[in-house]
């Protein structure tokens, strides 16, 4: 028996939790200063606690929560479907709900990405697709094409074979050992324009080193993976939709795939439904993950075109996919997924986010005036900017804790503080996101 039980009361949920709890992307130890908060209840972007204090969920909690805690519509659709199948599993049985939101995804690549393989969370997609590359190429005669091509800064999970293809050091290190590394070319974040030189000359930049790897290594490359338009868990790095388009030339010149990672900017997040179509191109394989289910329920999907799909096709068992999870298209997380879209086509949201991120752009304006404020920048529903404080060690944690003083629920990544709500928000909300957001600044100075 843990001896950290002992004494302590029935409603301290925190202490509880420290307790029995092994908490995500923590050292736990700090927690002996830093806040833990335990929520007894959500609505709309609003979290609430134990102790009666609200926190407005600015992050949509780790990037899923689309429509906000609670939703109704969403609480209904999963409520009919509990009484009818909670589980079955997805060889040799399908399901109503697994068949029309892949039917529903797919017509929203114009059938370009026709076909679904489902999974739990992001990274298990991840893995998926670089397995489905790798396959598809020994499937076609060219086993020696084995390799794989991140980007410096991308994120793509935490699981081995997605650690292999992600480039942030703090997740990394000390799993070095265990990873089988992709290569690493530069990354096209727009931060890194030299002294009057622009974006386009970032991306050009960019995309040279990308051929010149393409050039010596293709013919032992499967994929290139990244994060179409913002690379969100190095700290929001944003880049201009034409590196996809000329991406999408060298994949095709070097015959390579690309795997655009849409965990976190797909579903609207960036202000199309996938962000690639901004750059009106479509991958060999998107991963979509977090926001599909509005942040109710594990689900990520991986979907891919009839070219890879007909590879595995073949009398020959090997020859087929054979990977699968115990909750490979749950029920009840593809009809959160179908109460999502549904919402999407009634309130027209890609349209009404429009607006939506018009009143981000005049909060962030405000915040930027700050003269701690480096690179304010956006894409849609994604807000971010760097501060330069006097002490770097710890300011996310500081930034954290003073947040949650006013109401707010921020995650600051290193020195990066972003925005990233639930798309719910009303223009006065942003406006006092804003708001506090400055006084968290303030507060930090
Ligand atoms: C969150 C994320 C993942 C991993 O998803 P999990 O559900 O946390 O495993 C992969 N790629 C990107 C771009 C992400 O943001």
């Amino acid at each position: 028996m843990n001896p950290l039980r002992q004494q302590i009361s029935d409603s301290d949920w925190v202490a509880r939790s420290l307790a029995s709890v092994w908490h995500p992307c923590t050292q736990m130890q700090h927690h002996e200063m830093l806040p833990l908060k335990a929520i007894s209840h959500g609505q709309g972007a609003w979290l609430m606690d134990h102790r009666g204090q609200r926190y407005l969920d600015a992050v949509s909690s780790w990037w899923v929560n689309l429509f906000g805690h609670a939703n109704p519509r969403i609480n209904a659709a999963l409520k009919d479907q509990l009484d009818r199948l909670e589980h079955a599993m997805l060889a040799g049985f399908t399901h109503e709900p697994v068949v029309a939101l892949s039917e529903r995804l797919s017509a929203l690549t114009g059938h370009h990405l026709g076909h679904c393989f489902y999974a739990s969370d992001g990274a298990s997609a991840v893995e998926i697709a670089l397995k489905m590359s790798f396959h598809y190429w020994r499937n076609a005669g060219h086993a020696e094409k084995q390799e794989f091509v991140c980007l410096e800064g991308s994120y793509h999970g935490e699981t081995v074979g997605a650690l292999g293809v992600t480039d942030v050091p703090l997740f990394t290190e000390a799993y070095g050992g265990m990873c089988r590394r992709a290569h690493v070319v530069m990354s096209p974040d727009a931060r890194q324009a030299a002294d009057g030189e622009t974006g386009t000359e970032v991306v050009a930049r960019a995309i040279a080193a990308m051929r010149n790897l393409l050039e010596r290594r293709a013919t032992r490359i499967a994929a290139v993976i990244v994060e179409p338009l913002v690379q969100c868990a190095v700290g929001m790095a944003m880049h201009d939709a034409d590196y996809l388009r000329q991406l999408r030339s060298l994949c095709d010149e070097y015959k390579v795939h690309f795997i655009a990672d849409e965990i976190a900017v797909g579903c609207g997040r960036t202000g199309s439904f996938f962000a690639c179509e901004q750059a009106d191109v479509w991958p060999d394989l998107v991963c979509l993950s977090k926001g599909i289910s509005g942040g109710y329920l594990p689900l990520s999907l991986v979907m891919t075109t009839d070219a890879i799909y007909q590879a595995f096709y073949h009398r020959e068992l090997t020859r087929g996919f054979l990977h699968s999870h115990s909750y490979t298209g749950n029920p009840l997380a593809c009809r959160a997924a179908l109460a999502t879209l549904d919402i999407f086509d009634e309130d027209q949201v890609i349209d009404a986010n429009f607006q939506r991120s018009q009143w981000l752009a005049d909060a962030l304006e405000k915040v930027a005036a700050h003269p701690l404020v480096r690179y304010p920048r956006q894409r849609g529903m994604i807000a971010a900017f760097d501060v330069q404080p006097r002490v770097k060690e710890g300011f996310a944690q500081r930034c954290f804790a003073a947040a949650l003083e006013q109401e707010l629920l921020l995650r600051p990544i290193g020195t990066t503080i972003y925005w990233m709500p639930p798309y719910v928000l009303t223009e006065g909300e942003i406006a006092d996101l804003g708001e506090r957001t400055s006084r968290v600044l303030e507060a930090l100075a």
